[in-house]
């Protein structure tokens, strides 16, 4: 079976979507050639968002896989969404499933799934739900992890927004990072097609995951990306691919130099002393605002005055240069600490009534 931790990045490629056999198997074929791929990927099944499009070839595109494998040697992964999904791909022995952002919203089809694999050995992924949710994902695995499913791995593909945004989805890269704090022993992958949604942003997504500690990249590739059925503008030929991913500078997570950790346990301590500065500095901030709270009290005034807000907001935007400290950054904090601030005054000025 294949093993999804490994000491190298895993790297996983192949065309959104099996659309014919010859380019399915031209696109294998052109993917080992590069000789930096360790497994193909290829969907079959489509989630699509909309109907009268494209959705998927269907169980004929499992032997196209089948094919390739074994002209590869290559192992191969397909997107399961149903029981149904994973008896047709268990048939055709493909080595590796996954479970698409669409199918891990949603428990019913995430157990469906995990009953047509109990007591079954193979490797399974599970991306993250559609929506910011940890608690879903987490749920999803030990799904899995209930049925005897031992050797599983995440896949970061980011977040559906509202409204427009460079990128197709919004990595939230807190959230896959919360996400390894609760589960260190899966290795996690980075889907930069997905996230990104266009081929030229893949490779600075690559790198953000490599410098983030991931293990591995799960990337769309196709022979033709223009002519591609599904997700054309985010797919790479498969030498665009092998060309990006020889940029991708791979960090180490830890280095044995005791000059190293000398230096980072010096900074670090400047960092525990800033933190603890910090606090104190809030704490005695939030004291003042409960006077305030007590003299708006006293003069029967209201707690959110908007101007004085305003004036706050633009003193920062003022500063946030002189400070080598982003706009948003600080308007984020400052955020914060007002709806902090506001509390504590709710909570003087109705004390005692
Ligand atoms: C895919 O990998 O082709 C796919 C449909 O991805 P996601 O589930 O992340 O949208
Ligand atoms: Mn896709």
């Amino acid at each position: 079976m294949f093993e999804l931790k490994r000491e190298k990045p895993l790297i996983i490629a192949g065309p959104c979507s099996a659309e014919t056999r010859e380019q399915t198997l031209e696109t294998a074929r052109r993917l080992a050639a590069t000789g930096r791929v360790d497994m193909i990927r290829a969907g079959i099944w489509k989630p699509r968002t909309r109907p009268g499009t494209f959705e998927g070839v269907g169980v004929r595109g499992l032997a196209w896989l089948d094919e390739a494998r074994k002209e590869t040697g290559l192992p191969v992964a397909v997107e399961v969404a149903s029981s149904k999904h994973v008896e047709n791909a268990l048939e055709f022995g493909i080595d590796v499933l996954w479970i698409g952002a669409r199918t891990t919203v949603n428990p019913f089809s995430v157990q469906d799934i995990a009953d047509a694999l109990r007591g079954v050995d193979i490797p399974v992924f599970v991306k993250n739900p559609m929506n910011p949710d940890v608690e879903l994902w987490q749920g999803a695995v030990q799904r899995l992890q209930a049925v005897g499913i031992g050797n599983i791995g995440l896949i970061h593909r980011g977040f559906s927004t509202f409204g427009a945004s460079s990128y197709r989805n919004n990595p939230m890269w807190h959230i896959p990072i919360e996400m390894h704090r609760r589960m260190p022993e899966l290795p996690m992958i980075c889907d930069p097609s997905h996230i990104t949604g266009k081929r030229a942003y893949v490779a600075e997504v690559s790198q953000r995951a490599a410098d983030m500690g991931f293990d591995g990249l799960i990337v769309e590739s196709h022979i033709t990306p223009d002519e591609a059925w599904s997700d054309a503008a985010q797919q790479l030929t498969p030498e665009n691919m092998a060309e990006m991913l020889d940029t991708i500078r791979w960090r180490r997570e830890n280095v044995d130099s005791a000059e190293f950790k000398q230096a980072l346990e010096q900074l670090r301590g400047q960092i525990d002393h800033l933190d603890a500065e910090l606090l104190a500095v809030l704490s005695r901030r939030m004291s003042v605002a409960e006077k305030i709270g007590m003299i708006k009290k006293e003069n029967n005034v209201t707690i959110l005055q908007t101007s004085r807000w305003g004036e706050i907001l633009e003193k920062v935007k003022r500063q946030s240069q002189l400070l080598n400290l982003s706009e948003e950054f600080l308007g984020k904090i400052l955020e914060a600490i007002h709806v902090e601030s506001i509390n504590r005054q709710n909570r003087v000025m109705n004390d005692g009534i």
